[in-house]
């Protein structure tokens, strides 16, 4: 297939290019398009065939649920029934803290939503994107839009324009470029149809800032830590392996020294903090910024991986951050991504 690619400058973007592009998406041809989390491949959530043809364009397992993308709070009406475990004034409330921006609620899903594009759960996942891109294409389409990051399926979750062409050209119809994507993961998922407000997936909007927003306990599963001893999944996507580059990759929780370095009889390329850099001299080092600087590592991690990915090295070794705020998601990425974790605490 030909690809239609087209920048579209977040700042002022060309309507003229977003309607034709939405109208098409509306019909149920593919659209990848920036967000503030990572880029997204979107189909109409309505149109069976266009979400059927989601799942093949990236490999993606059937039973791995999509989240439906809306250009406004009201249009949740029209994709879930209920407000789960908070009351309507509660959960009103936080919508109007918390969207547009980078959180995904599970709730009930309405009937006459496909099933297709929850993997047949009776439950489905909304998020109200803040991009202005995004929003504008979903506004024009006048359809909710299903869209898992533009990524093959398992691979790391596209963040540049470069990404999303290496994955995507060829397969979709249109491809929209907007240079990184500002949070550069993907959004935090939030289960309310359990007894009480629950983390499937932790992201950009922290598990610290939900709990003092929502006023409540937010619980942690182990395997939203990203750890791999969860047995049952809770969210069906937890199961597979994710965001992994094509070569193996060691993550050091906690310090990592040159004592690691040593014992490992592999070429390899370090992603790490300029701390840890400036500590390891001798070795080829990828650097996302300062330790403490936790958005950094969370915008340029899967580019990092991606970078890490083309150098001659055998093996990735990346450094553990603290798991707070941010810290929490990017140590899920890690973790899930890892094909080995030293303690070294
Ligand atoms: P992606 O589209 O790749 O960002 O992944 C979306 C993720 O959202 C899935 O992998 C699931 O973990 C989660 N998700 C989506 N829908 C549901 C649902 N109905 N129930 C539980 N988790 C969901
Ligand atoms: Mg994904």
């Amino acid at each position: 297939m030909n690809t239609l690619k087209y920048r579209i400058d977040p700042g002022n973007p060309d309507l003229n290019i977003l309607e034709i592009v939405a109208r098409d998406l509306k019909k149920g041809e593919l659209v990848v398009f920036p967000t503030e989390t990572v880029y997204g491949l979107g189909a109409s959530a309505f149109n069976e065939a266009a979400v059927k043809k989601i799942y093949e364009v990236k490999g993606r397992p059937h039973d791995n649920p999509l989240i439906v993308h809306i250009s406004s709070i009201n249009q949740l009406e029209d994709i879930t029934v209920g407000t789960g475990c908070l009351s309507p004034e509660k959960f009103r409330k936080i919508l109007e803290k918390l969207w547009p921006g980078p959180v995904t609620f599970i709730l009930e899903r309405k009937a006459h939503v496909p099933p297709q594009v929850s993997a047949g759960l009776p439950t489905v996942a909304v998020r109200f994107p803040a991009h202005p891109v995004t929003r504008k294409l979903i506004e024009l389409a006048g359809v909710p839009v299903v869209a898992p990051s533009a990524n093959l399926s398992g691979r790391p979750s596209p963040t540049e324009e470069e990404h999303v062409l290496e994955d995507m050209d060829g397969k979709v119809k249109y491809i929209l470029l907007s240079g990184s994507t500002p949070l550069g993961l993907e959004s935090t998922v939030l289960d309310l149809t359990s007894s009480s407000p629950r983390i499937l997936r932790p992201g950009p909007i922290s598990v610290e800032k939900l709990r003092e927003i929502l006023g409540t306990d937010v619980e942690i599963p182990e395997s939203a830590r990203g750890r791999k001893s969860e047995k049952v999944p809770l969210s069906p996507g937890m199961k597979y392996r994710h965001y992994a580059p094509t070569k193996p990759l060691l993550l050091v929780e906690g310090e990592l020294t040159e004592e690691i370095m040593k014992r490992l009889p592999q070429k390899s390329i370090i992603i790490c903090s300029k701390e840890t850099a400036s500590n390891l001299r001798e070795y080829p080092t990828l650097i996302w910024g300062s330790k403490n600087d936790l958005f950094a590592a969370a915008q340029k991690l899967f580019s990092l991986f991606r970078d890490a990915e083309k150098t001659d090295a055998e093996i990735i070794v990346a450094e553990g951050v603290e798991e707070k705020g941010l810290g929490l998601a990017v140590m899920n990425r890690l973790r899930r991504a890892a094909s080995r974790v030293i303690y070294n605490r």
